[in-house]
C-alpha cells in the first residue's frame, strides 16, 4: 500500500519510488456528489485526485490539504461492442486490471497498456500513459473519445477532443490532475482473438547494436521493447534484451491454448515484506541480476507464445516490489530525446552506466508522433528509463543528464518525476504556457494543486 493511517485526520501518502511522503487529508470519492462535496469543503491547500498511486514522485498529493481518493469509483458504465471501434465507459477509479478482466471475455482490448496493469483510467488519462506500442498506437489520450471532468467552479463538464472544450480535454490529457477531477471516460477499444503474443526475442551486443535493430525493425512489430544492461561497461556497455511482438490470432495458437483462447492468465506470487532496512539492489546484487536476465534471454527466438502477464505485466506478479528498495526509497529517471540526438541518448546510457549508481530495471522503446495535449511527454525518439535507488550524488547525476535532455531537445516524464524543477520544466514543455493559460481559465485561484504542482509552479493563481 502506499497510505498509512496517522491518528489526526491527517494520512501518510507517497508515490511509488516511496520517496517524499505527505500528510493529507485522504478524502474517499465515491460518487460525483462525493467530489462536488469534497471541492466545496476543500479549504485554500486545495485538492487533487488520486488513483491507485503508481507514478513514482509527488503527482498525486496534497501535503496540507486534500487529496481524493478515487478508486471507489470503479464501475464499467456501457460498453458498445457494435460500435466501430468498440468503446467503453468507465468511472475514473475503474483499474486496468479490472477493465481488461472485464472486456476480454468479448474479445475486446485496451489500446494502449502500462508497465502495470494496477493503474486507473483516471490516472492513464492524467498522465497520458504509453505502452510498447507508442510507435504504432500513441498514447493512451489518443484513444479517449470523452472525459467527464469536474471543474472547480463546481460544474461538471462532458469533453471531446474536437469539441467545443478541445483545448480544455487535451490539457486534462497528461494535465496530472490539475484540470479537475475525471468522473468518467468513454476509451476507443481493439478486437483481438486471443489473450496471447506472437514474441520474438534478440539479444543485442551493445547499444549500437540495440538501436540499429529497432531503428531498421520495430516498423513490423506492435509492440517492441528493450530491457538493458545498466552495470556493465567497455565493450558491451548498453548490452540488451530485446523483444518485440504481435497480439496472437487464434491460428497461431497451440491446440491447449485455443480451447481458451481469451484466458486472462495473471498469476501473483504474494507480496515483498518489509524486511529491507538498506534495499536489495546494490553493485553487487544487479551485476548477478543483469547478468543472469541477459544470459537467460534467448539469443534469438522467433514467435514464441506468451500471456499477458510474461509480456506485458512481469513485475505485476510480486505485490508491492518496490520495497525491495528499503525505506530510503528510489527514483525512477525516465526521459525522451528526439531520433536526431543518438549521440547525447548514446552519452546518457554511458552517464548512468559509469555513475556507480545502480539500476536493474532498465527499459529502452522508440516513441512515435506526440498528440495535441499540451503536457502529454512521448515525442517521436528514444525513451530510456532507469530504476535508481536513493544515493549520495543521485541528484547530481539526475541534472548532468537533465541538462543533456535539455540541449538535445528533450524531456522527462513527470508520473516518473520527484525532483525537477520550474525552469527545467519550462525548457523542456514547449507548450507550458498553452497549458498554464487553460489551466488558469479553468480554475483561477488554483484549486486543484498537488506537491508537483507547487513544486513546478504549475498552479499559481492569475496575478502571481
Ligand atoms: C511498475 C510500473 C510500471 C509503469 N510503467 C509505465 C509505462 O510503461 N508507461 C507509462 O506511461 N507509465 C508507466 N507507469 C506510471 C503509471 O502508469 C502512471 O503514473 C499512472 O498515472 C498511474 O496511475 P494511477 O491510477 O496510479 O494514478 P496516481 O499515481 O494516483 O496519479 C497520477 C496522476 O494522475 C492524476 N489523477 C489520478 N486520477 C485522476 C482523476 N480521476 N482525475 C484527474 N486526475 C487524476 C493524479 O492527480 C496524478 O497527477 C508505471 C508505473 C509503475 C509503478
Amino acid at each position: 500500500m502506499n497510505t498509512v493511517a496517522l491518528e489526526s485526520s491527517a494520512t501518510e501518502v507517497h508515490g511509488w519510488g516511496r520517496t517524499v511522503p505527505a500528510r493529507t487529508r485522504l478524502t474517499p470519492i465515491s460518487s460525483p456528489a462525493d467530489a462536488q462535496e469534497a471541492l466545496r469543503s476543500a479549504d485554500g491547500r486545495g485538492l487533487v485526485p488520486r488513483g491507485l498511486g503508481r507514478s513514482y514522485g509527488d503527482a498525486a498529493q496534497n501535503s496540507g490539504g486534500v487529496t481524493l481518493d478515487l478508486t471507489g469509483l470503479n464501475k464499467v458504465l456501457a460498453l458498445d461492442i457494435a460500435a466501430d471501434p468498440a468503446t467503453v465507459t468507465v468511472q475514473a477509479g475503474v483499474s486496468l486490471d479490472a477493465l481488461m478482466k472485464a472486456l476480454l471475455p468479448f474479445g475486446l482490448w485496451v489500446p494502449v497498456l502500462p508497465g502495470t496493469r494496477q493503474v486507473t483510467i483516471g490516472g492513464a488519462i492524467a498522465a497520458d500513459v504509453h505502452g510498447k506500442n507508442h510507435h504504432t498506437q500513441g498514447s493512451f489520450g489518443n484513444h479517449v473519445r470523452a472525459v467527464e471532468l469536474l471543474t472547480a467552479d463546481g460544474e461538471i463538464r462532458t469533453l471531446t477532443p474536437d469539441g467545443e472544450q478541445a483545448p480544455l480535454f487535451w490539457a486534462t490529457i497528461g494535465g496530472m490532475g490539475l484540470t479537475g477531477v475525471i468522473l468518467r471516460a468513454t476509451v476507443a477499444l481493439q478486437r483481438t482473438e486471443s489473450a496471447y503474443f506472437s514474441v520474438d526475442t534478440d539479444r543485442c551486443s551493445d547499444l549500437d547494436d540495440l538501436m540499429q535493430r529497432m531503428s531498421a525493425g520495430d516498423d513490423a512489430y506492435t509492440y517492441s521493447v528493450a530491457w538493458f544492461d545498466a552495470v556493465t561497461r567497455g565493450r558491451h556497455l548498453g548490452r540488451a534484451v530485446l523483444t518485440r511482438g504481435n497480439k496472437a490470432a487464434l491460428a497461431e495458437l497451440t491446440p491447449k491454448l485455443r480451447r481458451d483462447p481469451l484466458k486472462f492468465v495473471a498469476p501473483s506470487f504474494g507480496t515483498i515484506p518489509q524486511v529491507f532496512p538498506n534495499g536489495l539492489v546494490n553493485r553487487a546484487t544487479a551485476r548477478a541480476f543483469s547478468t543472469a536476465w541477459y544470459r537467460k534471454a534467448p539469443r534469438h527466438q522467433v514467435g514464441a507464445l506468451q500471456n499477458i502477464t510474461q509480456f506485458f505485466h512481469p513485475l505485476d506478479i510480486v505485490r508491492d516490489w518496490n520495497r525491495v528498495y528499503g525505506p530510503a526509497g528510489f527514483l525512477q529517471y525516465q526521459f525522451v530525446v528526439p531520433f536526431t540526438a543518438s549521440d547525447t541518448f548514446r552519452r546518457c546510457v554511458e552517464m548512468i552506466v559509469t555513475s556507480g549508481h545502480v539500476s536493474c530495471l532498465n527499459v529502452l522503446k522508440r516513441f512515435g508522433p506526440g498528440n495535441a495535449a499540451p503536457l502529454s511527454f512521448p515525442m517521436p525518439g528514444w525513451t530510456l528509463t532507469v530504476d535508481l535507488p536513493i544515493a549520495d550524488g543521485l541528484d547530481r547525476l539526475c541534472r548532468a543528464l537533465d541538462e543533456e535532455v535539455i540541449g538535445a531537445g528533450g524531456r522527462i516524464y513527470l508520473a516518473k518525476d520527484s525532483r525537477l524543477s520550474a525552469d527545467r520544466l519550462r525548457q523542456m514543455y514547449p507548450r507550458l504556457d498553452d497549458f498554464l493559460a487553460v489551466r488558469r481559465a479553468v480554475d483561477p485561484e488554483g484549486r486543484f494543486t498537488s506537491d508537483l504542482a507547487r513544486r513546478l509552479a504549475l498552479t499559481s493563481p492569475v496575478g502571481t
